[in-house]
């Protein structure tokens, strides 16, 4: 391990960071467990051809940091977690995950994986062959199934909580909601919002899911991504990428709330948060508004009740009013207040554990 990698470990407050080889299938993975002061550390496991072994950590590390801070706001009794695996999609099979859950099963429940980038339900079901520790099944074999409804709908929760603060009701009909990111959270929310009167539109650099998008709502209207910056709108919602709140999108972006499901959407957190304040604009900050897909495997663990998870996505509303509330009071970004927000519940926690 490098001394950059060790140096990162410290200073992000990573309890431990497992490596793991397997010669046979050629898997290469990195378990990064950040802090499991509010439970076990949940979180994905993303399959990734990395250009670099540092690389590959430093998502590892960034990611399940972020991951504590999810569960904790939201609620749960989870710490954080997250897998990568240096690899392809060509390399998955039945082996491959059986491997890899043997060696999740190994750190005995401290970290249960989940689906991610290039993994799915069915590798789960795999990974479940080897270890409990799982979660992210398919609905036939008792798991929660595709958590994108969830974040959608916690998304569009929050959203409406973001139009009280904006416009003194939750209503969001006529007004027009920029949805960057056609795929699937971003279709899903696409119907909450069309139900909800909203005027669509949306934005994908990839034409089959503007395809499947406007095939399945009829209504949405399309705008070339290239294009997106120079509309008028009341809400922007990024489902895509990371990081597209930056200086140039903010020279440009005439919106009165930001609130989407992409994980890290400011590029710098402090600087572009303070440039949404001087905007004027609301910000929802991702990892509190986006939690409905990690609320929903969560409760996998437990006993699954679908209405349940609703009931609990939609807590989502209150924790935002409390967020800008805080925010407001102590003129510090919602992006700020959301992580004073969940770094105080695991305070809490240190402390009560430190009584007993
Ligand atoms: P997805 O891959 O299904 O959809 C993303 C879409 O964004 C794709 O259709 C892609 O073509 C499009 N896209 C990429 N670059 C773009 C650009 N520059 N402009 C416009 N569109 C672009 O992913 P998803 O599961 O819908 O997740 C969307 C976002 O929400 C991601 O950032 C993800 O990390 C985050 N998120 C997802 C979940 C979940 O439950 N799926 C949970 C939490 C956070």
């Amino acid at each position: 391990m490098s001394n950059f990698t060790f140096n990162q470990i410290q200073e992000l407050g990573h309890e431990q960071v497992v490596y793991c080889h397997d010669a046979a299938t050629g898997l290469n993975a990195i378990i990064a467990i950040h802090d499991t002061t509010l439970g076990p550390a949940l979180g994905g496991t993303r399959l990734w051809q990395y250009d670099s072994f540092d690389a590959a950590t430093t998502d590892a590390l960034r990611l399940s940091r972020g991951m504590t801070y999810k569960a904790a706001i939201s609620g749960l009794h989870l710490g954080g977690g997250k897998a990568v695996i240096i690899g392809n999609p060509s390399m998955k099979n039945e082996m491959y995950w059986r491997r890899y859950g043997k060696f999740v099963n190994s750190l005995g429940g401290k970290y249960i994986t989940a689906e991610d980038v290039n993994t799915n339900t069915a590798d789960m079901e795999f990974i479940n062959l080897e270890t409990e520790h799982v979660t992210g099944k398919p609905e036939y074999s008792g798991g929660s199934g595709d958590p994108s409804p969830f974040t959608a709908y916690g998304t569009f929760v929050g959203m409406k909580a973001c139009a009280n603060k904006a416009w003194g009701s939750d209503s969001l009909e006529n007004k027009k909601v920029m949805v960057q990111g056609a795929g699937s959270v971003g279709q899903y929310l696409v119907g909450h919002l069309l139900n909800a009167g909203a005027k669509v539109f949306i934005c994908d650099i990839n034409q089959d899911r503007i395809k499947q998008t406007v095939d399945k709502h009829s209504k949405v209207e399309v705008v070339a991504a290239a294009d997106m910056l120079n509309v008028t709108f009341d809400i922007y919602a990024p489902c895509a990428l990371g990081a597209t709140i930056n200086d140039d999108s903010l020279s440009k972006l005439k919106c009165q709330i930001i609130a989407g499901a992409a994980n890290n959407q400011l590029e710098v957190e402090e600087t572009h948060g303070r440039k949404l304040i001087e905007k004027g604009i609301i910000y929802a900050p991702d990892f509190l508004l986006n939690a409905g897909g990690l609320i929903n495997v969560s409760a996998e663990i437990g006993y699954y009740n679908k209405d349940l998870v609703t009931s609990a996505v939609e807590k989502i509303y209150g924790r935002l009013q409390d967020c800008l509330s805080l925010a407001e009071a102590e003129n510090i970004t919602a992006q700020e207040a959301a992580m004073r927000m969940a770094k105080k519940r695991i305070a809490d926690m240190k402390e009560l554990k430190s009584r007993r």
